[in-house]
């Protein structure tokens, strides 16, 4: 049986980079940047509340990465730095290589270093805290949308959540939606380039993780403005074009969580800029609605006709 050291060696520890010190001593040592400010965030992943026991380890160690990263790509920061704190019911070292394999193909691909963490026995738990580094008045706040301001979202909602409601049995996906849906559920790959893109040029900016209406309401209230989407003006993926059910597909798109997407503000200026961003980077940004002087936080959705459409949920609250 692995002692807890052993497996600290044998999974957690890899050669230092950019880090003066990385894993095995009581902290890691790391310098400073000059002219930059850390961002810093901390997600956690329960069993039995974001992902289910039995799940795949390697797209598991992906995606506790991916939500930590997503943080920092909706900040615009660049990623330099992660801990992770594992609970674990067992030492069960097949998972913990899965899970590893995960976790290093993902920070391998953004250049983030795994410096330090804990791992102690309990129900399994995933926490990770991830470093980036933005210029100073650089970082996308959430605080900074205007009035007249139009609001952009990266790719399309809905996908993750469609394929959780084929899981729960409410509606039955073909195959390759399934496929596609599953992979934007399990997989998610953080906006980091795009966030690098943003500097300067949005005004705020959040990741999409518990649905689009509930995100945007957070950059309403830190800004101190109502904002307003064009429910046609939502971009749909081929999935979501294909749900027979129209409501679940809008309470996917509003409403799904678990996108990975940024969605943001600009100026109207911007428009030209935000579209050769969209063109550098090879990525779909849409224009779906504008920033107005409204009761802060709040979100509305108008339809076709230019009705305000009731919505029964708007995201993802785990205490409601
Ligand atoms: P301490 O008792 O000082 O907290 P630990 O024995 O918990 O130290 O950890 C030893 C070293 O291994 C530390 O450098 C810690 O950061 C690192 N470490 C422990 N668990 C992990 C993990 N899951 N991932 C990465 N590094 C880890
Ligand atoms: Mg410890």
């Amino acid at each position: 049986m692995a002692s807890e050291f052993d497996i600290i060696r044998r999974y957690f520890t890899r050669p230092v980079k950019r880090a003066l010190l990385g894993v095995g001593d009581d902290c890691a040592l790391i310098a400073p940047e000059p002219d930059t400010l850390l961002a810093l965030s901390t997600d956690m992943l329960v069993e039995g509340r974001h992902f289910l026991a039995g799940a795949d380890a390697v797209k598991l160690g992906h995606k506790s990465l991916a939500v930590n990263l997503s943080d920092l790509a909706a900040m615009g920061a660049a990623p330099r730095y992660a801990t992770l704190a594992l609970s674990l019911p067992d030492a069960d070292e097949t998972w913990l290589a899965q899970f590893t394999r995960g976790v290093f193909k993902l920070a391998d691909t953004f250049d983030v270093e795994l410096v330090g963490g804990d791992i102690t026995r309990g129900p399994r738990n995933i926490s990770i805290t991830v470093l980036g580094a933005v210029p100073p008045e650089l970082a996308l706040r959430r605080d900074g949308a205007k009035v007249g301001d139009e609001v952009w979202l990266s790719g399309c909602t809905g996908d993750a959540a469609l394929a959780l409601a084929h899981l729960n049995a409410q509606v039955r996906l073909t195959d390759a939606a399934l496929a596609h849906c599953l992979a934007r559920l399990h997989t998610p790959v953080p906006c980091i380039a795009l966030g690098l893109a943003l500097r300067g040029l949005a005004s705020s900016a959040i990741d999409v993780s518990d649905g689009l209406v509930a995100d945007l309401g957070h950059i309403g209230e830190r800004s101190g403005v109502a904002l307003e989407l064009r429910y046609a003006a939502l971009p749909r993926s081929r999935a979501i074009q294909a749900c027979a059910d129209e409501r679940l597909a809008q309470e996917c798109l509003l409403a799904g969580g678990d996108d990975y997407e940024l969605v943001f503000t600009a100026s109207p200026d911007a428009r030209g800029r935000v579209a050769s961003v969209a063109a550098d980077l090879g990525l779909a940004l849409t224009r779906i609605g504008a920033v107005s002087a409204g009761e802060p936080g709040l979100v509305s959705v108008r339809d076709t006709d230019g009705e305000l459409m009731a919505l029964e949920r708007k995201g993802f609250d785990h205490f409601r």
